[in-house]
């Protein structure tokens, strides 16, 4: 492409939202064979509401749901913001928390007076019996919704599910993307029935789930064997590698300041369609139209 070509090419995308920090992007971006997206906060709205609290009959629903708000109360993980709008709503006052670990990619545990809390993903909670509530925890992942294990005293006190929602326009930004010639993929650290649910859901080619916060960038590299030319959208802190390692990094513009630093191109909001403007606009580049 000309330069006079790239000049305007940054000018018409900056027009519609999206500016490539980086003229290199405008000019690789036509050549990507697949466009990998994070799920939570990029595909969908990032801000899941608890749907369900499955208690086991030796707790009491208020008591678990305070003893939870309280594990997550120093996390900001969305779920964990979930379950504190949760307990919010119901009108719970939280126990004092005493001491607190996040374990990324899997949940929390907390001290809160005599107790030991744990809440987190099936996997973290694998040493427990969980099969009473199996049954029921599939077919709510297999909606899409995404449950989490509460343990009190290393005893399985509830599930709780959330669900979040995915954005207006990702499903047909996938579909323009596969008309345009572009495979699409899913990297999440969500588990698997969920991510599932959600790529069928928007009919995306291909999903990586349980995908661990320092795993996203070996999923990149895993593409990279199979495509030539891997773009990668993502938003949140634990994307940041993975935006860096992508051909092409593209951060949703209401993402974390660590995504967007680490991006070749910033979508100005939240809407995926900057994606397809980004890739149409960097094919009538290089093509000089302008
Ligand atoms: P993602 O943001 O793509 O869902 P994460 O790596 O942040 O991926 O989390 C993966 C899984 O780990 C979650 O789906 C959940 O099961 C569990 N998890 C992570 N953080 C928490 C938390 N604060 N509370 C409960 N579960 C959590
Ligand atoms: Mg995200």
């Amino acid at each position: 492409a000309t330069p006079t070509s790239i000049m305007v090419g940054s000018g018409r995308a900056a027009e519609l939202g999206v500016l490539f920090r980086q003229s290199e992007a405008l000019q690789r971006l036509r050549d990507a064979d697949v466009v990998a997206f994070d799920k939570t906060g990029t595909l969908t709205e990032g801000k899941p509401a608890l749907t369900d609290l499955i208690l086991d009959d030796d707790f009491s629903h208020d008591e678990v749901l305070a003893l939870v708000a309280a594990a997550e109360s120093r996390s900001e993980h969305p779920i964990a913001l979930a379950i504190l709008a949760a307990a919010e709503k119901a009108g719970l006052t939280l126990p004092a928390v005493d001491h607190f670990v996040s374990d990324p990619g899997h949940g929390v545990t907390a001290t809160i007076g005599e107790r030991r809390v744990q809440v987190g993903s099936a996997r973290m909670m694998r040493d427990f019996d969980l099969s009473d509530f199996a049954p029921t925890l599939e077919q709510l992942a297999d909606q899409g919704k995404t449950p989490v294990i509460a343990a009190v005293d290393s005893k399985i006190a509830a599930a709780l599910v959330v669900a979040d929602v995915v954005k207006p326009t990702s499903k047909a930004v996938i579909a323009r993307l596969h008309a345009m010639g572009v495979r699409t993929a899913m990297i999440s650290g969500d588990n698997k029935r969920t991510a599932a649910a959600i790529a069928a859901q928007l009919g995306i080619d291909e999903v990586h789930a349980e995908v661990l916060p320092a795993d996203k960038v070996s999923a990149i590299k895993a593409l990279r064997q199979r495509n030539r030319v891997v773009a990668y959208v993502g938003d949140g802190i634990n994307d940041a590698p993975a935006l860096a390692e992508a051909d092409i990094g593209i951060a949703v513009g209401t993402g974390t300041d660590a995504a967007i630093e680490s991006a070749d191109v910033v979508l100005l909001g939240g809407d995926l369609k900057g994606v397809l403007d980004a890739l149409t606009i960097s094919r009538a580049t290089m093509r000089n139209i302008w």
